[in-house]
């Protein structure tokens, strides 16, 4: 492979095309940004005068666009756009059966409320979990749907990191480490008794980013009590966050109303926003976290049925 390298009087813009001198390029320039759709980049250095001297693009490396489906789930490279990334979630819908596409099918959705053409057709996958955003609208889904990511680094070589309450460890910070590359996401299938939904409300229906998001899933055994549950927020506070003291008080009670209140008490003291919290409209949000809950209970209650 051979890397083009572009010096301009304020940036260096290195594009390797294979992973090793990718990896190599990140840890002997430690301080480097990593690109791919420069849909936060670009803002950040535009709008909010940050200053990355060294550029390193990662969208010529294969193993960062390469897709594949198993049968445990699909591996989405760290740069795939969001528009491949949707046309091949769909593809993945088409051909396994309804009970194992779940998360797939919600990820699908939620895409259609993510910005607009333009910048789903450069913006990757790695970026959103890498920016680390509050407001990030996949996210909750890939915390709730229990994905992993992998990632490189010279030093350490390949590790597996769970999307799980210690990844999003700080305000647009991850457990990924400055040195590491993402390679790739790992998103596993539901099985017959986990349900899945995704949920996002904007100010604007369309191409406007979210006041709330979030990720349900729950498993349940064969008599409808809760095996397990994750229910992962965005917009509620300074990362992306699970609810759970909710999550581990509901082990064991059935999916029938009484769930409802339970939660309703519970989600508050899980999703706590001061009257001054960023971003406003508290009661709002707050509302609209319980009401995320309420459509899932509801749409899971019929699927059991
Ligand atoms: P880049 O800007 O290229 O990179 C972002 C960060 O990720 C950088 O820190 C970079 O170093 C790091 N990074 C990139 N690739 C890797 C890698 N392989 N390994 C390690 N680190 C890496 N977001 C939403 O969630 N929902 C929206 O509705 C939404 N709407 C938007 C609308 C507009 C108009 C704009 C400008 C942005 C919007 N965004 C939205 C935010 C943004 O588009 C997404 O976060 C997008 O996924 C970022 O991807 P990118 O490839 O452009 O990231």
């Amino acid at each position: 492979g051979s890397s083009h390298t572009f010096i301009g009087p304020n940036v260096m813009w290195i594009q390797p095309s294979t992973l090793t001198e990718l990896v190599e390029l990140k840890a002997r320039y430690p301080s480097a940004k990593l690109v791919a759709g420069n849909t936060e980049i670009g803002v950040e250095t535009k709008f909010k005068n940050m200053n990355y001297p060294v550029l390193i693009s990662t969208t010529n490396v294969p193993e960062l666009q390469s897709v594949s489906v198993s049968e445990d789930g699909v591996t989405i490279g760290g740069a795939v756009t969001l528009s491949q990334f949707n046309d091949e979630l769909k593809k993945v819908i088409l051909s396994f059966p309804e009970h194992k596409t779940r998360v797939i099918s919600s990820i699908v959705e939620m895409l259609q409320w993510f910005a607009g053409h333009q910048i789903r057709n450069v913006a990757s996958v790695s970026g959103n979990i890498m920016t680390a955003s509050p407001i990030s609208d996949l996210n909750p889904l890939f915390l709730a749907a229990e994905a992993t990511v992998c990632v490189q680094s010279q030093e350490r070589g390949r590790r597996l990191v769970k999307i799980d309450k210690s990844f999003f460890c700080g305000y647009r910070k991850t457990a990924v480490a400055s040195d590491e590359v993402l390679l790739s996401v790992i998103i596993p299938f539901t099985r017959k008794n986990e349900y899945f939904a995704g949920y996002k409300q904007a100010n604007r229906k369309e191409d406007d980013i979210s006041l709330v998001t979030a990720g349900m899933k729950v498993a349940v055994s064969k008599v409808n009590t809760i095996n397990k549950v994750i229910l992962a927020f965005g917009g509620m506070g300074v990362t992306t966050l699970l609810a759970n003291t909710t999550m581990e008080s509901i082990v064991g009670d059935e999916w029938t109303d009484p769930l409802v209140a339970k939660v309703s008490e519970l989600l508050a003291g899980d999703l706590p926003l001061s009257p001054g919290a960023p971003g406003g409209f508290v009661e709002f949000r707050q509302a609209l976290a319980l009401s995320f809950f309420f459509k899932f209970f509801v749409t899971v209650r019929q699927q059991i049925l």
